[in-house]
């Protein structure tokens, strides 16, 4: 049977495209807050802003999930969770297309990490944890300790882009994504080819 194009997942070079055109893929001169220098820069709300294809990228993400048995046949007592506020459109998105029971999001108050006040020990459902981006692998790391404290197994893991340094799996699962990037960091200003080329830097929140 021919495939219908509407059951396949993009391939890495058209999701990359969507994030060209949208904005949310850029290139120049950029400074993290760590003081870290690097050429490109993802600002991934800004292909969620457009509903069309906030719905192409989840519905992409959710397919890799579809596919594993283990998740299809909890579906759908399952609950998707997003570690921060950039991960909520890629969570409603992929609860759409899995028809998933639950959402919850994190947020971090004070510097720690946390759900909001009452949710409780026991109501939560098997996780699947997605986000816009995984850079360090630092926020999914912390989510799924919280749902290990509150008891919610993780099922599935992922994110539209996982930069190729931070940790490919979880504890439990291997983390899906649709794009991986190879992303170069120089140390300083002192290795940075663009600071050299005297390329004018922005400075970048996260
Ligand atoms: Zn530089």
């Amino acid at each position: 049977m021919a495939a219908t194009g509407v059951q396949l997942i993009p391939s890495p070079e058209e999701i990359m495209q969507i994030l060209k055109r949208t904005g949310a893929f850029r290139e120049g001169h950029f400074v993290y807050p760590t003081g870290k220098h690097t050429a490109h820069y993802f600002q991934m709300p800004l292909a969620f802003r457009y509903y069309d294809t906030a719905r192409v990228l989840a519905v992409a993400l959710s397919r890799k999930f579809r596919i594993e048995r283990d998740i299809a046949s909890q579906l759908p007592k399952v609950a998707i969770i997003s570690p921060s506020s950039g991960g909520i459109p890629v969570a409603f998105g992929v609860r759409d297309a899995l028809n998933a029971e639950q959402i919850y999001w994190a947020e971090r108050d004070g510097g720690k990490r946390s759900f909001r006040q009452y949710v409780n020990q026991g109501e939560i459902n098997p996780c699947i944890v997605v986000d816009d981006i995984i850079r360090s692998g630092n926020a999914i790391e912390e989510t799924v300790e919280l749902l290990h404290n509150l008891g919610a197994p993780v099922i599935g893991c992922g994110a539209i882009v996982r930069f190729s340094s931070a940790p490919d799996s979880t504890e439990e699962v291997p983390v899906k994504s649709l794009v991986e990037y190879d992303e170069k960091f120089y140390q300083s200003s002192a290795d940075c080819p663009m600071c050299k080329q005297g390329v004018p830097e922005e400075h970048v929140r996260f």
